[in-house]
Parts: C-alpha cells; sequence; structure tokens
C-alpha cells in the first residue's frame, strides 16, 4: 500500500536525478532524512547509478537504471543490504505491466543516449542508447487504450533517432497513429539535430499524435552549441522551428535553455536572447550550467563564470521567454480550444486546470472529474495561465 506522508511510510523508495548537482544532492538530504527516522530506504534512478555502492551509508538498497524492476523482488522478499547498478538485462521490465494506471501515462519507448553532449550526465548514467520493439511498446499502448487511458506520453532522450528493424520515428508514429485509439499521444524530447520534416508532416496528418513539440535549444550561440557538442546552428535551430509553425500553425514549442556554460560570453547570452525573440517559444525550462563529473566539459573547463553573473542571466532570460509566452498566450483569446482535465487548479479553489492539445495548461471555473475532455472559450489571460469558459463536455471516440 503505497502512503500520503513519510511519517507513514514503512519503506522508502527515493527516485533521483543526476542532471544538475542541487537535485543530487536533495535526493541524498532526502534518503538521510527517511533513514533517520528509521525508515527502509531504497535509492533508484541516476544518482544510484553514479554513485553505486557509496550509497549504501544512506541506503538499505541502492537500484541503477537499467534494474528498476529489481525493486519488485527487494520488497516481495524483503531483500534490503543490496546493490543493483549493472546495466542488466534490458528487456524483461518492458514486459512489467502496471496495475494502478491513471488517465495520463506515460510509456518509455527509447533508453540511454548515445549524444554526449559535453554538458550531459546521462550517457553515463543510462547508458547506451537502445530503442525498444515496435511490437512490445504497441502492446503496451493496446493494454493501456483498454484501461481507458486518454493520453499518453512517449519518452526517450533522443525520440528522433528512434529505430528497430528498419521503422524510423516517423513511421513508427504513424503505426501507433494506426493501431492505437488513445485520444492524445505526445514524444519528448526531439533533438533539433535529429528531427525531421518527415516527423512535422506526419504529426500534422495524423489523428492521435498531438502538435507539441519540446525541442530543447540549450544556447543561442553557434560556438557554444559547438563546445556543447550539439551538432546544430544558431539558424539551423531557429529553421527548423519556423517549419514546425509553417506546416502545424497550431503547433507548440517549448523548450530547456542553459545560461553560464563555461565557454558562454555575454555576446553568446545576447545570442540566445535573439533565438528567444525570433522563436517565441510557447514554454520553456531554464537551467543555470552545472559541471556534471564526468562529462567532458565539468573536465576541459573550469567553472569560472562567477554565480552572480549567471544569477542575473537566468533572472534576464526568465523575463524574456516570459515576454513572449504572454503573446502566444494572448493569442489564445477568444479561440475555442479542447482540454483535457487535469483535477483541481492549486492557484483558485472552484476552478479547474487542463491541458490544451498543444500541452498548455488552461483553467476553468468548476469542477470537472480528471480525464474530462472539455471544449472551451479563452476568455482572458491571468499572469501567464490562460483562462476558459467551458461550452461542452466531449465524448471520445469521436472520430474514430
Ligand atoms: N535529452 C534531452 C535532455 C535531457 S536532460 C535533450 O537532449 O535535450 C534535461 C535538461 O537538463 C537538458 O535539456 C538541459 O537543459 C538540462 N541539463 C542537462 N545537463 C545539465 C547541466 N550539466 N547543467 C545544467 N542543466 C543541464
Ligand atoms: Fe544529455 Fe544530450 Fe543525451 Fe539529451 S541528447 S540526454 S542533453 S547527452
Amino acid at each position: 500500500m503505497s502512503v500520503n506522508s513519510l511519517e507513514d511510510a514503512d519503506i522508502v523508495i527515493v527516485n533521483t536525478c543526476a542532471v544538475r548537482q542541487k537535485p543530487e544532492e536533495r535526493g541524498i538530504r532526502y534518503a538521510k532524512e527517511a533513514k533517520r527516522r528509521g525508515k527502509k530506504v531504497i535509492i533508484m534512478g541516476c544518482v544510484a547509478q553514479k554513485r553505486k555502492e557509496k550509497l549504501l551509508d544512506v541506503a538499505d538498497a541502492v537500484v541503477g537504471t537499467r534494474e528498476f524492476h529489481r525493486i519488485v523482488d527487494i520488497l516481495k522478499e524483503w531483500k534490503f543490504g543490496v546493490l543493483y547498478t549493472d546495466f542488466g538485462s534490458l528487456t524483461s521490465y518492458f514486459l512489467w505491466r502496471r496495475k494502478n494506471v491513471s488517465f495520463s501515462e506515460f510509456v518509455t519507448i527509447q533508453i540511454g543516449c548515445d549524444n554526449f553532449c559535453s554538458y550531459c550526465i546521462v550517457p553515463y548514467t543510462r547508458g547506451r542508447e537502445v530503442s525498444r520493439p515496435v511490437d512490445d511498446i504497441i502492446s503496451e499502448l493496446t493494454y493501456l487504450e483498454s484501461r481507458g487511458v486518454k493520453e499518453v506520453t512517449l519518452l526517450g532522450q533522443n525520440v528522433n533517432s528512434f529505430f528497430y528493424d528498419g521503422i524510423d520515428f516517423a513511421d513508427f508514429l504513424k503505426v501507433i497513429d494506426k493501431k492505437v485509439e488513445i485520444p492524445r499521444i505526445y514524444f519528448t524530447t526531439s533533438h533539433p539535430r535529429d528531427i525531421s520534416l518527415k516527423v512535422i508532416r506526419t504529426v500534422k496528418n495524423s489523428k492521435h499524435i498531438m502538435p507539441w513539440f519540446h525541442l530543447p535549444l540549450q544556447a543561442g550561440s553557434t560556438k557554444v552549441l559547438m563546445d556543447m557538442g550539439r551538432g546544430y546552428t544558431k539558424e539551423e535551430y531557429i529553421e527548423i522551428a519556423g517549419k514546425i509553425r509553417e506546416i502545424i500553425p497550431e503547433a507548440t514549442i517549448t523548450t530547456d535553455i542553459m545560461v553560464g556554460f563555461p565557454t558562454e560570453t555575454e555576446a553568446d547570452f545576447e545570442e540566445t536572447l535573439d533565438v528567444v525573440k525570433k522563436v517565441k517559444f510557447d514554454h520553456a525550462y531554464m537551467f543555470i550550467y552545472s559541471p556534471r563529473y564526468p562529462s567532458k566539459s565539468a573536465i576541459v573547463y573550469k567553472n569560472n563564470i562567477p554565480e552572480e553573473v549567471k544569477g542575473r542571466r537566468l533572472r534576464c532570460l526568465i523575463e524574456e521567454v516570459n515576454i513572449y509566452i504572454k503573446e502566444r498566450r494572448e493569442l489564445m483569446l477568444g479561440k475555442e480550444y479542447e482540454i483535457l482535465i487535469e483535477g483541481p487548479s492549486k492557484k483558485s479553489r472552484d476552478y479547474s486546470k487542463g491541458k490544451t492539445q498543444g500541452n498548455l495548461t488552461c483553467i476553468v471555473p468548476g469542477i470537472f472529474e480528471p480525464g474530462t475532455f472539455l471544449r472551451v472559450k479563452i476568455k482572458e489571460i491571468i499572469g501567464l495561465t490562460p483562462v476558459g469558459e467551458p461550452l461542452q463536455v466531449i465524448s471520445y471516440p469521436i472520430s474514430f
């Protein structure tokens, strides 16, 4: 049985992220606190993979990124005091079917990453890139469909390089669109170097694949992009984003951007702001560069940009990004959207929140069941959040 507070738990599973130093430390702090309160602690995820047996000081079991199905054995057989961080067998956990299914689910289609962007720890903690067999993914999706799932997000570090048995990512999306009738299918993350016109056109021509593109920019300066090993130029990024909006005018484009990469000068940072101005993102996750050993940039460069410079660049970037988010949200005024309700709005009681097909959060007055599809008309924008007037509950399937 799962519980809602640390207090009530006997066993605590801490799922960790090692992409930046702060979340890594936060995960370990949480594990220590749980241990201090006498809980059995299992650490899993990238920090488990990275620190391995060193974590047995603060955890009763350490389970790496490709061994997470072992959690079941640990819990069933009460096998504490163990370390599972070999990359191990790849297929077994794919067959593992979830019991608790929500209206919105994630399905892994590819594990690992071969890109070795110079700042990134993922290839070290998640191993080599492997695409999951297409039939296996389809059977998981069909199962989720039979359980009434309304939306699925297909996950991979670089989904555009998905390739299995002669089937590339665009072909794979076509197969899913035909065989699976889950109303909304999303995918993330797209790599700007690898996303093809074929993928964009496939999204355009599909019924279920939603027009949302998460296309991490990382930096606007071609020099910094090369130092990061990203494999595209500033101009190529702007061009591909333009193509997405040209082929699918209703598409949303979201991104990840970093400031303070060791070779980033003030002029390079200005180039990032220039891309923000030209592309006008619908949403962005923004970070300060964090050196991650053993990634290349942590070894090769000194992390010598002063903290206050990085902080200022981040604040300035957030401000600039928000200007265009606001501009993009205002384009929604007076238009109708189908939203999928996620639950009550945290900001205002008596409101529910949901997502448009382009994956943008909206709020609407009234309490609606999570998983309800609702047609709304956007009446106002509060801050950066569109507020919709509910028009009609939509029942799926509508067009199948
Ligand atoms: N596979 C995805 C990214 C996965 S990591 C891609 O290629 O875009 C998620 C985000 O974390 C990255 O897009 C990047 O913006 C950020 N990130 C990764 N390593 C980082 C580091 N060392 N410091 C700061 N941010 C980092
Ligand atoms: Fe990291 Fe680059 Fe792979 Fe993304 S593509 S996970 S940033 S190495």
